[in-house]
């Protein structure tokens, strides 16, 4: 479930909730107990790094399997 980053704009402080996606957006009250809150677009924590992704083109050797060698990307 994502994490939403909130901020009270009665007093100031900031919490995250964990909710559905489809309720991003719905109102959420502060510890405080105030509803005047705005969602903060913060980076969803997901953690991990792609290590294993797609290895980018090594060096500009020509060649290989590349789109660009057949004109096909202009
Ligand atoms: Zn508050």
């Amino acid at each position: 479930m994502p994490r939403y980053e909130y901020r009270c704009r009665t007093c100031g402080d900031t919490f995250e909730l964990n909710r559905p996606m489809a309720e991003s957006s719905a109102p959420a009250a502060c510890p405080g107990g105030h509803d005047d809150t705005v969602k903060l677009l913060s980076a969803v924590a997901v953690g991990g790094t792609a290590k294993g992704g797609p290895a980018p083109s090594s060096g500009g050797g020509g060649g290989g399997g590349g789109c660009c060698g057949g004109g096909c990307c202009g």
